[in-house]
């Protein structure tokens, strides 16, 4: 299991500071941190801890055991980011685009 980021993020980083493991990405240190669609967790490393989710102002953090139907595709859009970052993020921004 793992927590995944919807296209609800705004960017502002809470996340990434609450995160233990550092597995949220961009960090605030990257280069175009902000700059993009939103932010990403390598759900690879992700240890389900949870701590993310209550920081999240924008309710954009959910369990992948309670993600919404309407958001299900950003478990492999998540995933994709540490794979493909580009793709990801033209994933994310069509989805956040058409709703
Ligand atoms: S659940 Fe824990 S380890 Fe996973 S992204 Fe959130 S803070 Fe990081
Ligand atoms: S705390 Fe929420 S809104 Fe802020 S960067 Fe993380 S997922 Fe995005």
């Amino acid at each position: 299991m793992t927590y995944v980021i919807t296209s609800n993020c705004t960017q502002d980083g809470e996340c990434v500071d609450a995160c233990p493991v550092d597995c949220i990405a961009p960090r605030k240190s990257d280069e175009g941190f902000g700059e993009g669609v939103m932010l990403y967790v390598n759900p690879d490393e992700c240890i389900d801890c949870g701590a993310c989710e209550p920081v999240c102002p924008a309710e954009a953090i959910f369990s992948e055991d309670n993600l919404p139907d309407e958001w299900q595709s950003f478990i492999e859009i998540n995933r994709l980011y540490y794979q493909d970052a580009a793709a990801a993020e033209a994933a994310a921004r069509a989805y956040r685009d058409s709703h």
